[in-house]
């Protein structure tokens, strides 16, 4: 199917991100060795939530439903610090990121329904996450991180030709869509 980029970035844009572009599909390489990152437990969501490893389930099971894909579109929210340590700049990016996938995502479904979303850090849908107690809560709108499906995010920025770094003092958060 041939999908109108123009188009899906400039409803990225207005979604409120940053920047958007064309994901290169080949770029979609799910690496042991990012979950082994998240298993380090750096961001401590590890073991704690359905859309995280491992309760997301095997790099295998990420692979073969990601295969079912041809075409995607990566999304960007850069934030400008006042320091290294300008916490307030990195939650409120963090939270514009999420809101405006949601946004997104939310959209894009009603005309894609099969879409596959790919986030930036753990599922935040629920204040507590059931895991590992009871079953998610919304199995179809939980979503997990590009990390969490093994990908190398700034690898996958550089084989689609979209920056990951955007300068000194800069941060910022990627996530992804799929479609067929
Ligand atoms: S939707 Fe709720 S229960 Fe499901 S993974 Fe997200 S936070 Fe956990």
């Amino acid at each position: 199917m041939a999908y109108d980029t123009e188009a899906l970035v400039r409803e990225a844009l207005d979604a409120g991100f940053s920047s958007a572009g064309e994901l290169n599909v080949r770029a979609l390489v799910f690496m042991p060795e990012v979950r082994e990152m998240c298993s380090a437990d750096r961001c401590h969501q590890y073991n704690k939530n359905w859309r995280c490893p491992p309760g997301c389930g095997s790099i295998e099971e990420a692979a073969e439903r990601a295969a079912q894909y041809s075409y995607g579109i990566i999304v960007q929210t850069t934030g400008h610090m006042d320091d290294d340590f300008d916490i307030d700049t990195i939650n409120a990016t963090s939270e514009k990121h999420r809101d405006s996938f949601a946004a997104l995502v939310g959209g894009v479904r009603l005309r894609y329904p099969d879409m596959l979303p790919m986030g930036a850090g753990t599922c935040a849908k629920c204040e507590k996450c059931t895991y590992p107690d009871a079953p998610c809560r919304f199995p179809e709108q939980a979503i997990s991180s590009m990390e969490a499906y093994g990908l190398w995010v700034s690898k996958v920025c550089e084989l689609s030709g979209i920056p990951y770094y955007y300068g000194k003092l800069t941060l910022t958060y990627t996530s992804c869509y799929l479609l067929k």
